[in-house]
């Protein structure tokens, strides 16, 4: 879910992700605590904020915090959140955007019950949809896309049954989607149409679990039944037995993010039937065959890299493949740089070379992605202080070359290195030997599927909607420097 609030930049470099949702319904314990792990396993697609909206068959109850799911609840907190059936969201780190009223599940009561939702993505049209509904008298708390889904769901449900009036809010809002939604004690999952975001349904011993990722369902010792398909309404039953799936809306091809599989989920995470540490393994051996270079070691940036680096070092047989970088695990995702200078310091607080991996040596760094290019150019430069003689770098995806409209927080096209930059010349500005790119046939290939059925919108600038068309404004996604893969 956007904002539209102007986040101020927060760390090194690197896209982040903007939410991850839950929801269950279960027959014979409250839903509050199992929401609560599930939501543990989903930390590192939000961190800003934490919430959980759960229905004891009468009424709603609801604890939504700011900072870490640790942080947010206590145990009190879930004690207090009665009923079998629940959603929960956390949502995307920025320190300009610390608001309370972006925080979700969103809730809204009207004269047909009660709502919540949880939503990951972007709406592209959320602007005419909130004016429209603005004319008609309705008012909005929050500047958020999500309230603009409440309401236009809430006025449907006032004029139709539960699937037409979901049928009808699908009908109008355009962008990506993937919502875990409540009204009274039903819970509802819905993916867009192009599948953008993912969403997977679970099975657990005593009912059924909505999330965003399939590690959330492992986490709950559940079993993957399958991913929701693009336009699909899935209705979990109130009690815990199964759940009904309704196909609202089907297109000839999908815009599933590719930058899903290459950084924003767990590497434990299957999504649309594919393994993500598989992907990421695959994408560095693709890496070798494509521009592999002569070296004594290949390394990762820890923790993004790794599978990558693994992949690439197995196709190059024979390459040492070390950890010649370690990471300080307590330095926190997220903390405020105001600074350039403390934005450089940050990656001497992350990481310290193994001199005597690296000395005298040619080495080769892979890592994920480059945004900007500081952190890269930092790295270069620890290990060549460390003593390295060449310094290769090699990324397992494509260049980044526009924003994302979809729901991602990117640097603005003037600050991404590669809009204007070839490899070449972005070699020579963090000083590396050698820099490739990975190509996006290679992704695709990867991935498993057809290139037409991936969104790639950030490293082609071709997007799966016409986002001038739908009145986006551009500015929604203004820049939020993200984790950098550190
Ligand atoms: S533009 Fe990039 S980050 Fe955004 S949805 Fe498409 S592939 Fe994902």
């Amino acid at each position: 879910m956007s904002s539209g609030r102007d986040p101020a930049p927060a760390i090194d470099e690197g896209p982040t992700e903007k939410c991850g949702v839950v929801g269950l319904s279960l027959s014979e314990r409250d839903a509050a605590l199992p929401a609560y792990y599930a939501l543990y396993a989903l930390q590192h697609r939000g961190q800003e904020s934490a919430g959980i909206v759960t229905h004891d068959g009468f009424q709603q109850h609801q604890h939504i915090a700011m900072g870490l799911v640790g942080d947010a609840f206590d145990e009190g907190d879930i004690e207090g959140l009665a009923g079998p059936t629940g959603i929960g969201h956390v949502r995307y780190p920025t320190a300009g955007s610390i608001d309370e009223s972006n925080a979700q599940p969103f809730t809204v009561s009207f004269k047909g019950g009660s709502l919540a939702l949880s939503h990951n993505g972007n709406l592209v049209n959320a602007g005419e949809i909130r004016d429209e509904l603005g004319d008609i008298g309705h008012a909005f708390t929050s500047d958020g896309d999500t309230e603009v889904i409440a309401h236009d769901l809430a006025r449907n449900l006032l004029e139709a049954d539960l699937v037409r009036a979901v049928k009808r809010t699908m009908d109008r809002i355009h962008g990506s989607y993937a919502l875990t939604i409540m009204h009274g004690d039903t819970v509802l999952g819905l993916r867009d149409p192009e599948g953008n975001r993912p969403l997977v349904i679970g099975e657990l011993e005593d009912g059924y679990i909505l999330a965003s990722e399939s590690a959330a369902i492992d986490t709950l010792g559940g079993s993957v039944v399958r991913d929701v398909n693009p336009g699909e309404l899935v209705v979990l039953d109130e009690n815990g037995d199964g759940f009904d799936a309704y196909q609202l809306v089907e297109r000839d091809r999908h815009a599933h993010c590719f930058f899903e599989y290459v950084y924003f989920a767990r590497p434990d995470s299957v999504i649309d039937d594919t393994l993500v540490y598989e992907v990421r393994r695959d994408l560095g051996r693709k890496l070798w065959e494509e521009s592999g270079v002569d070296t004594d070691v290949v390394m990762p940036v820890p923790d993004s890299g790794r599978a990558f680096a693994s992949g690439y070092a197995e196709a190059a047989e024979g390459v040492e493949f070390a950890e010649g970088l370690m990471k300080n695990r307590y330095v926190g995702r997220t903390f405020i740089m105001p600074t350039q200078e403390a934005r450089e310091r940050a990656v001497r607080l992350k990481l310290n070379p193994i001199r005597s991996t690296v000395e005298g040596r040619t080495v080769t760094i892979i890592d994920d992605s480059i945004v900007r290019g500081t952190t890269s150019r930092q790295l270069v430069s620890l290990v060549r202080e460390a003593g390295a003689e060449e310094v290769h770098v090699r990324i397992g995806a494509p260049p980044i070359t526009a924003p994302c409209y979809m729901g991602i927080n990117m640097a603005t096209r003037e600050e991404l290195i590669a809009a204007e930059q070839d490899a070449d010349d972005i070699a020579e500005i963090i000083d590396a030997d050698s820099l490739a790119y990975l190509s996006n046939e290679a992704v695709a290939e990867a991935i498993g599927t057809d290139r037409s059925n991936l969104c790639m919108g950030c490293v082609t600038g071709e997007y799966p909607y016409d986002i001038d068309d739908e009145g986006t404004d551009r500015e929604v996604n203004r820049p939020v420097i993200g984790d950098g893969g550190l």
